[in-house]
């Protein structure tokens, strides 16, 4: 039986999804200003995790995982770099896909972006307004957390009494705001800006919260089953979803409330502004592989904090390596005939194992312990000469349930596309037309490392795979 830590409650619950076997999930995504690190995708990896299960549990998904492509800081870069804030967020989308792709994160079924669903945020604004739950101030739309009684039943944070104004944290936005608690839904924007979208309530841009009750509810309707994200996140985005959304329908917006621990470096959270940050990038320059960093960020449970040591991503490394070979090795052994029933029972109980870890608010370290005691157990029986044909079949049947859900023993996906092959060829020759014989040579030892051969003919210059 599926059970989960629900924030909302506080309790560990079965889980029952609203409507028979369809379940609806929705994930904070990356805000796309810049390369998510490894932190960041801690948190994407317990989202992937959770979808995986959920699907091998048999449920019918519909997941959906936003990216937050308006915010101050991209609005104050893209005007930095002189671009529209869709030039500036475009190369970090893309990179953000492919990092994703390459750690194996399944792509959830609808992956919305902010700026394209403005209108459903203003509709919600509007009816806020409308049922006294927003107000106006100094041309900006604010939250009135005052008309929302269950204020702070998602953080635990008792407002009561503090609601008028004594929240002791600097807000520079204070005189505008009838409390210090309330939020901006709509922030004014000056008329020569030129990221801003017209309202019936006046030009503006969104906030942040506003934007993922919009695209929730617009997505999986006004209450669903599943909503997660970083346990930073809990306190106030989605304490302030809750107020808006709840606010506008008067319906339970999420049943389920998720939150996964941080990603640490040495006791602090990894995070852009302490500096104590390795993007996934950073760590693939570095040789180490995307699918021991996968493993990495699954190997501790999500609600409790992991440590982030170049030691502990080695051992990563070695583990995938030996889970890997192991599966090859038994794939090419000679094994003698027959069956090994009591092997197969072993094989059978370690998935069970594996089923109830997960099943337990997703265990994942137990869970991938039930797949090292099946390897140990085949191992000591291939040694034995007493793991048979037959058994194969089984136990890399039982390695493929795993591995619905891990997603560490396919292979990944290294291989250049072939438009990226191309791209480069004509950038490789653009470059010697140039004399720019840096960079083209640069170009030959990329392709060159990716097995790629160039040949120059007399109709221009072929390629082929090595
Ligand atoms: P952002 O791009 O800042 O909106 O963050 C995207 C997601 O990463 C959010 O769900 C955050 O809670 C999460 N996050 C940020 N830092 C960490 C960290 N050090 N460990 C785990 N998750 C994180
Ligand atoms: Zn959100």
């Amino acid at each position: 039986m599926l059970k989960f830590h629900n924030t909302l409650s506080g309790q560990l619950q079965e889980f029952k999804p609203l409507d028979g076997n369809n379940v609806r999930l929705y994930i904070c995504g990356p805000t796309v200003w810049s390369f998510a690190h490894i932190g960041n995708f801690r948190t994407f990896t317990f989202g992937d995790v959770l979808r995986r299960y959920l699907k091998f549990k048999g449920y019918n998904l519909t997941h959906v995982f936003n990216l937050t492509d308006v915010d101050d800081r991209i609005i104050n870069e893209a005007k930095a770099a002189d671009k529209t804030i869709d030039e500036f967020t475009a190369p970090f989308i893309e990179a953000f896909w492919e990092d994703f792709d390459a750690l194996g994160l399944e792509r959830p079924e609808i992956t919305p972006r902010a700026t394209h669903h403005i209108a459903e945020m203003i509709s919600i604004i509007e009816t806020l307004l409308k049922n006294g739950r927003a107000y106006k101030s100094n041309g900006s739309i604010y939250y009135r957390i005052s008309a929302f009684p269950d204020y702070g039943k998602l953080s635990k944070i008792n407002f009561a009494g503090n609601v008028s104004g004594a929240s002791g944290r600097i807000d520079t936005d204070k005189y505008d705001k009838e409390n210090a608690q309330d939020f901006a839904l709509w922030k004014l924007v000056d008329a020569d800006e030129p990221t801003g979208w017209d309202a019936s309530f006046g030009r503006g841009r969104p906030g942040w919260h506003i934007e993922c009750s919009a695209m929730a509810m617009k997505y999986l309707s006004e209450t669903f089953d599943i909503h997660a994200g970083g346990v930073d996140l809990k306190f106030p985005h989605h304490e302030n979803e809750i107020a808006q959304s709840e606010g506008a329908t008067g319906k339970l917006f999420a049943k389920v409330w998720l939150h996964s621990e941080h990603l640490k470096v040495e006791g602090e959270t990894m995070s852009k502004s302490l500096g104590n940050y390795y993007t996934f990038r950073d760590l693939i320059a570095k040789d180490y592989s995307a699918v021991a960093i996968r493993y990495l960020l699954m190997s501790v449970p999500y609600h409790k904090q992991l440590n982030f040591t170049f030691e502990t991503l080695d051992g990563a490394e070695q583990t995938i390596g030996r889970l890997r070979d192991f599966r090859k090795r038994l794939q090419e052994a000679n094994l003698p005939d027959g069956i090994n029933t009591d092997l197969q029972g072993k094989v059978g109980a370690y998935l069970d194992d594996f089923e109830m870890a997960m099943d337990d608010n997703l265990n994942t370290s137990i869970a991938l312990a039930a797949l090292h005691n099946l390897v140990r157990e085949t191992n000591t029986a291939m040694a034995h000469a007493v793991a048979c044909t037959e058994d194969r079949s089984v136990i890399l049947h039982a390695i493929d349930k795993f591995d619905q859900v891990l997603g560490i023993f396919g292979e990944a996906k290294t291989e250049m596309l072939d438009a990226e092959i191309e791209n480069l060829i004509e950038e490789r020759q653009a470059a010697r037309r140039n004399r720019n014989f840096a960079r083209s040579d640069e170009i030959r030892d990329t392709l060159a490392e990716q097995g790629i051969i160039l040949e120059d003919t007399k109709d221009g210059v072929r390629w082929k795979r090595k």
